[in-house]
């Protein structure tokens, strides 16, 4: 180890830039920090969802070039393709660098081939560009209803998706949306998952509330529908059932984003990791967060929580004390609705089946709080603004003065607007 450590981030989304800024905030100048990244951006992906619905997706970029010139961290837009863990050495396209800690925050990619068909017929909800398709999408079956025809929208999600709850938010906001632009009555809404209960990872109350909201809508609501293939205006699946579609909106299944032959990972690519610190498996200073690690739910609040696990053991392992957290996975989001907002904060345990791989952790039943309410969208306007001005500036989503006014902010309302 050189005299002033050399921490590595692969990777500029919320697992790798709150790792990055925890450790600055930490360790200060301690340490020398690289962010390696193929983009110069921090996509905010959770308000992409604005996008079909006329946002520009523009909006939620931000430069990555004012934070780490702020934080003195060295940047450099490159694809990370291979790991020497024994040479302590990253693989770039066109050079090698070397570390003293690494964390690998690459993120998730979609792989939609898993369903014969969905490639070719469905819409798929996962980049900016995805969701521009599915605004046109939407906007057709507008002009279509407008034109006295009556379409059929169907919302998929397949097993080994991981992160249901944007989809589900597509299908509320479509319903809004609809109604906003006086076609819904000509559209028929439905919603297909190979789930057991609505939004699965987020417990039984959010499958309440999801099944009220869809009975107040309209939206025909099946859970257990394993998709097997999508054909032309059909989707078919395992039950034998088959259902009819003008637009299918698809959320596929997960895979990593770049596969790291030299570190143990499951059959998706998911890095395996110590639960606790995030360090990976069998590896003394390789950590990974977010999306690319094991954690069987992709959420951006599990990625900062992880970020957060890994730099605080990078940085008591650094300082020789004892860390003073590790990942303990709570997840929190608050589903948009275009009218109104769901929030939902769920301590999470793991199950060890893959169909239904996370539950609603028992030991604390008083965390698990679930709220609707119009004023919820604030909440959700609010986290939109916090974290892309947090990692603007190079500073943790979860630390110092700022997130003890936003946390307790978000418990006030937790309080009255949610049990
Ligand atoms: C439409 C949508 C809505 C969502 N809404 C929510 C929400 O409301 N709440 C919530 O909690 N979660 C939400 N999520 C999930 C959330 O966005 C992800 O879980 C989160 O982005 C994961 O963070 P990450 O840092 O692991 O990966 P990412 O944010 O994907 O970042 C990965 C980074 O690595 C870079 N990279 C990739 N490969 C390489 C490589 N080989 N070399 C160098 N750099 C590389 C990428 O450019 C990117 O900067 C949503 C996801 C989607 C798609």
């Amino acid at each position: 180890m050189t005299a002033r450590p050399h921490i590595v981030v692969l990777g500029g989304g919320f697992g790798g830039l709150e790792a990055t800024f925890y450790l600055r905030y930490r360790l200060g100048d301690r340490v020398a920090l690289t962010l390696v990244s193929n983009r110069d951006y921090f996509l905010f992906k959770p308000n992409t969802i604005y996008v079909p619905f006329g946002e520009d997706p523009e909006d939620f970029k931000v430069p990555l070039s004012g934070a780490v010139k702020r934080k003195n961290i060295e940047f450099i837009q490159h694809t990370a393709t291979s790991i020497d863990p024994h040479g302590r050495k990253v693989q770039l396209t066109g050079r090698e660098i070397g570390y003293d800690y690494l964390v690998v925050a690459t993120g998730a990619d979609m792989r939609p081939g898993e369903i014969p068909g969905l490639a070719e017929h469905a819409v798929t909800v996962w980049t900016p560009a995805e969701m521009l398709r599915l605004g046109q999408a939407f906007q057709k079956l507008v002009e279509d209803a407008r034109a006295g025809a009556s379409r059929k929208l169907l919302f998929l999600i397949p097993p080994n998706n991981r992160c249901s709850g944007p989809l589900y938010e597509m299908c509320l906001m479509s319903d809004t949306w609809l109604r906003r632009h006086g076609v819904r009555d000509r559209i028929d809404i439905t919603w297909t998952t190979y789930e057991d209960s609505f939004i699965q990872a987020f417990g039984p109350r959010l499958d309440t509330v999801v099944a009220g909201e869809f009975e107040e809508r309209g939206i025909h609501g099946f859970k257990g529908f394993v998709a097997t293939a999508i054909e032309a205006g059909v989707a078919r699946y395992q039950n034998g059932q088959a259902r009819e579609f003008d637009v299918l909106a698809a959320f596929p299944p997960y895979i990593a984003e770049q596969n790291y032959g030299a570190l143990e990972s499951d059959d998706r690519g998911f890095i395996k990791v110590d639960p606790d610190s995030r360090r990976v498996s069998g590896q003394s200073a390789i950590f990974a967060v977010g999306d690319a690690a094991d954690f069987p739910i992709k959420q951006a609040f599990l990625a900062l929580l992880q970020g957060d696990a890994a730099g605080e053991h990078i940085a008591a392992e650094i300082t020789g004390v004892r860390p003073k957290l590790k990942f303990e996975p709570m997840s929190m989001c608050v589903m948009e609705e275009l009218n109104r907002a769901t929030f939902a904060q769920v301590p999470l345990s793991y199950t060890g089946d893959p169909m239904k791989p996370v539950q609603v952790a028992g030991d604390h039943p008083e965390d698990y709080r679930v709220g609707v309410s119009p004023l919820w969208r604030l909440g959700k306007k609010v986290l939109g603004i916090y974290a892309p001005w947090r990692f603007g500036r190079g500073e943790p989503f979860h630390a110092g003065f700022a997130w003890e006014a936003m946390d307790l902010g978000l418990k006030v309302m937790s309080k009255l607007m949610a049990s």
